[in-house]
């Protein structure tokens, strides 16, 4: 059998090829670059979607949390100092878009089955300045609960997604990026809805919110050479929204064939040197990745190398031990810190054959 990739993303972008083609080329013959037709159409689109009321097309994922923060300040719901809990193993992004607000981060640990923000830690976590929270729906799992909820509507706290790797999960028969007060999305190129460079978005039922992050990143301006605050450049280009709008079509299709093979791993895998990953009751996960933890992870990983099989680990470093909150270091996040070295990613995309995916469930049962 020819190596297995991880994530071959050129092959699953050729499948599209023409139609991407094609988008391309009607936004170069249109004239229209930036805040045009294909940027609104694709928020209508997206907004359906997530089964919100409104979609703002964004730079990238990063930038999408960042502009909600940014714009919570600027509604005067948050405050320069405040607390927002985030998941101890989430990816850096999540970190930076709290911190780039000059607000404080407060780690809690995750779950160690189902690696979301375990929600019974959230008592014991709320301080008087603690003012939000953001779930992240870790690996395509949703991260919701009625406990989160009800704490959020007793203390006044806004929940912050960030649905950077769950576009199409449900919780119940409610999508991921409408659950909360607003939500991060990306677009980057591996993500289930990736775009052919970088794009994200936020989605919320908040019309002043949106309003709010739509000024914030096109200058700050509310009207044409009028500016209501000191904002960025962080627009949608009408090309990448043209592209995403034909990757859109491809979505519900990309993640069933995720769940197809996340099933197929769930039912084949067999090791008990291995533990798989579990979805919360009620939550139908999109599997951006399908992750496993081993305690001899960095020995499973050579070997299935050694069988040509590519695998990932998202994320090897917690964000409190990256050196850039070295003020964080000290914390004691025992659960984070033992997924980072316990996790390993299987290839799951829609590229995976069944013989690839009944070869690689063989070779991880062979394993000792
Ligand atoms: C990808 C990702 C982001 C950042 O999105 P970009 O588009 O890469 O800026 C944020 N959070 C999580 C969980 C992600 O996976």
């Amino acid at each position: 059998m020819k190596p297995i990739p991880f994530m071959p993303l050129g092959a699953i972008t050729a499948r599209r090829a023409e139609e991407l083609k094609a988008a391309a080329a009607r936004v170069i013959d249109s004239g229209r670059y930036i805040n045009g037709p294909e940027v609104a159409a694709f928020e209508r689109e997206l907004a359906a979607k997530c089964g919100v009321k409104y979609a703002v097309g964004v730079s990238n994922g990063l930038d999408a949390l960042r502009l909600i923060f940014r714009a919570y300040i600027a509604m005067g719901l948050l405050h320069e100092g405040d607390e927002v809990i985030v998941p101890a193993n989430t990816y850096i992004a999540s970190v930076l878009a709290v911190t780039d607000s000059h607000l404080r981060p407060v780690f809690v640990e995750p779950d160690p089955s189902t690696m979301n923000l375990n929600l019974s830690l959230l008592p014991q976590a709320l301080t008087p300045r603690t003012r939000a929270i953001m779930v992240v729906h870790l690996y395509g799992t949703p991260c919701w609960g009625s406990e989160l909820e009800r704490i959020a509507a007793e203390r006044g706290l806004l929940i912050v997604e960030d649905n950077a790797q769950a576009i199409g999960a449900l919780y119940g028969d409610r999508p991921c990026g409408s659950l909360g007060n607003a939500a991060g999305n990306s677009f980057y190129p591996t993500k289930n809805l990736g775009a052919i460079g970088d794009a994200g978005a936020v989605t919320t039922d908040d019309e002043q919110l949106a309003v709010t992050v739509r000024a914030i990143a096109n200058y700050g301006s509310d009207r044409r050479y009028h500016n209501i605050y000191r904002g960025f450049n962080c627009r949608l280009d009408e090309m990448q929204a043209a592209l995403l709008r034909v990757n859109m079509r491809y979505l519900d299709e990309e993640n069933s064939i995720r769940r197809a093979n996340a099933a197929f791993y769930a039912d084949a895998i067999s090791n008990p040197l291995l533990e798989l990953p579990a979805s919360p009751a009620g939550a139908t996960p999109v599997w951006h990745q399908y992750v496993v933890r081993c305690a001899q992870r960095d020995r499973l990983r050579q070997y299935l190398a050694d069988h040509d099989i590519a695998t990932d680990v998202l994320y090897p470093t917690p964000p409190h031990l990256q050196p850039c909150y070295n003020e964080y270091a000290h914390l004691s996040l025992p659960i984070a810190e033992r997924l980072s070295r316990e996790v390993m990613s299987l290839p799951v995309s829609s590229a995976l054959t069944a013989e690839q995916a009944g070869y690689i469930a063989r070779t991880i049962n062979d394993f000792r």
